[in-house]
């Protein structure tokens, strides 16, 4: 048996502590976000810090800057001559949203059908896990691993990165890789494992509308008074046509069109519209935007715009008066070639010319983060493929992904361009960011043998420049 294959059995003989270890960190609630206690993102922290060790991993550190939620680090630097992986993932998590569609509290993860529902269990526990329990299982078995391994788990992903840019000014020399290895995405399906080379990038905003300085009886004075839920409403609505596709004037010019692989990707992965309606769970009745491959396309490669809240009043406080005020979180997903912030600038602009009855508008909030992709070829991508399939037992699929991970990009960068491979655990029925998030188990220990079989395939890999 080669080495490779002894860690694998402990892995597979192992799984049941490796997913004892994620519950232990998803009972942790590290949501990241304003208004949430921070201690928890700290205690998530040492949690994490204290699993890296548990896995044999050294000089392991929480790294901190000033007002940022706290990173984890730590490495293994024993293979002299072989390349250096930079594992990355994140231990923040969403909030968890309306506590009544949990069917599981989201704190308390469960198992169910093969699936551990809870906050964090796939996004992003489930990637700092994955490879604590594959070094765990390389160091155990062989006492080494084939590669030299750095491993930085962030905690303030879920919030954009706020601190990335002065986080990689203070520790770049510490984060030096020959390619790095991002576990924050997705597989095309349970059983699909995949590599993303293409994400959504993001530009985001709060939007306030106002006519009044307090709320008024509808009645005595509705009519002359101007309502602002109806103004932010129009508003909103002149944002896209009746495809659903955006009509802000000039913001589409500069999407980047998918590339011959790209297109083959899409054309192979056959997706079709019932697939989508299964896996998103869309009303029978409800449209979809969109025919086969092009829904895909849709998702990965061009731009889409949502209001992820609104408020006025509240169906609590309903009564019958015209609001003073409403306001809106709402945000375009970009795609390739868009410039965040000359979309944040044309969108401002159109709602300040679509806000009608002189309303007062004011903008807050503001968001932007490129789109990313990447060239899937070299030895770091040959290697991802080799092992992903011996791992899942299936070949791998080349995918984009809607989503957006603000911090790929400028690390990559920051790390001279190495190539960066983003392998996920989360799948269609993953529902992360939604209530009853859950991770499949099965795919998770493939996920932690494909991430062995990658360290060997790299260790063999001509990465070094
Ligand atoms: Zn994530």
């Amino acid at each position: 048996m080669d080495n490779a294959e002894k860690a694998v059995r402990y892995a597979r003989e192992h799984s049941a502590d490796f997913v004892s270890d994620l519950k232990d960190l998803a009972r942790i609630p590290s949501v990241s976000f304003p208004g949430f206690d921070r201690k928890n993102v700290e205690s998530s922290a040492e949690a994490v810090a204290a699993l890296l060790k548990k896995s044999g991993l050294e000089n392991v550190e929480i790294l901190s800057l000033p007002g940022a939620h706290p990173y984890v680090y730590g490495d293994w630097l024993h293979a002299a001559g072989a390349p250096t992986i930079l594992l990355y993932a994140h231990h923040d998590v969403q909030p968890p949203g309306r506590e009544e569609l949990w069917r599981s509290p989201p704190f308390e993860p469960t198992e169910r059908g093969g699936r551990l529902y809870g906050r964090g269990t796939a996004d992003d526990k489930a990637g700092a896990v994955v490879h604590a329990s594959a070094v765990a299982s390389c160091l155990e078995t062989l006492g080494r691993l084939p590669v030299n391994v750095k491993i930085i788990i962030e905690g303030e992903e879920e919030i954009g990165s706020l601190h990335l840019e002065e986080f990689l000014r203070r520790f770049r020399s510490k984060l030096s890789a020959d390619v790095m290895i991002l576990t924050d995405t997705g597989n095309f399906d349970v059983g699909v494992p995949s590599v993303t080379t293409a994400l959504r990038g993001m530009a985001s905003l709060d939007v306030t509308v106002r006519t009044a300085d307090h709320p008024l009886h509808s009645g005595m004075w509705g009519g002359p008074l101007p309502d602002p839920v109806q103004a932010l409403a129009k508003m909103i609505a002149s944002v896209t046509d009746a495809k659903g596709d955006i009509v802000v004037p000039g913001i589409l010019s500069r999407v980047r069109k998918p590339s011959a692989a790209e297109r083959k990707s899409l054309k192979a992965l056959r997706y079709s519209e019932a697939k989508f309606r299964e896996q998103s769970g869309i009303l029978r009745r409800t449209r979809i935007l969109g025919k086969g491959g092009e829904i895909l396309e849709r998702i990965w490669y061009r731009p889409s715009f949502s209001v992820n809240a609104i408020q006025a009043s509240s169906r609590k406080d309903c009564a019958n008066i015209v609001n003073e005020a409403a306001w809106c979180h709402m945000g375009v997903r970009l795609a390739g070639g868009m410039n965040p912030q000359d979309v944040l600038k044309r969108l401002k602009a159109h709602l300040l010319k679509r806000a009608p009855w002189g309303a007062s508008v004011q903008f807050s909030n503001e968001t932007a983060s490129p789109a990313w992709n990447t060239d899937p070829e070299g030895p770091a991508f040959v290697a991802a493929a080799e092992a992903l399939e011996k791992g899942y037992g299936h070949p791998a699929a080349f995918i984009g992904c809607g989503g957006s991970i603000p911090f790929v990009g400028p690390f990559a960068a920051a790390l001279g361009g190495a190539p960066a491979l983003l392998i996920g655990v989360e799948d269609p029925y993953t529902n992360p960011h939604s209530e009853n998030e859950s991770l499949h188990l099965g795919d998770f220990s493939n996920a932690i043998v494909s991430a062995i079989y990658l360290y060997e395939a790299l260790s063999r890999a001509p990465l070094k420049k």
